[in-house]
């Protein structure tokens, strides 16, 4: 009976019942698994704000899995977001280049004349 009474208050959510709530009062093996119920919500609570960085690729690799859905292939933005992203990349390492260019070709030319 004392068990069909923790199972009870167990599922029961909050005060419950009042016989319920007198058998948790004097239940230790209930006020332990409210004691582990309430640290287990201060633990998560701790998680609340925390960010964790998904792994490189794996939204790539979770799209790959679902294949092509419907008509549109939610991949193709992140395709067109890759290639602006190596574009950028590109422009701004051939400004870099022309800019040492430049910068060689000035000193070149002053040391000439
Ligand atoms: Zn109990």
């Amino acid at each position: 009976m004392r068990r069909l009474r923790c199972f009870l208050a167990d599922l029961a959510p909050g005060e419950g019942p009042p016989a319920l709530a007198a058998h948790r009062e004097s239940c230790l093996r209930c006020q332990a698994a409210g004691a582990r119920e309430r640290a287990l919500g201060r633990a998560l609570g701790a998680l609340r704000d925390e960010v964790v960085a998904a792994p490189p690729g794996l939204q790539m690799r979770v799209l790959a899995r679902l294949g092509r859905q419907d008509a549109f292939d939610p991949r193709r933005a992140l395709i067109a977001r890759a290639a602006a992203r190596y574009a950028a990349a590109a422009g701004l390492a051939g400004a870099t280049l022309a800019a040492l260019l430049a910068g060689v070709l000035r000193r070149h030319s002053r040391a000439l004349g």
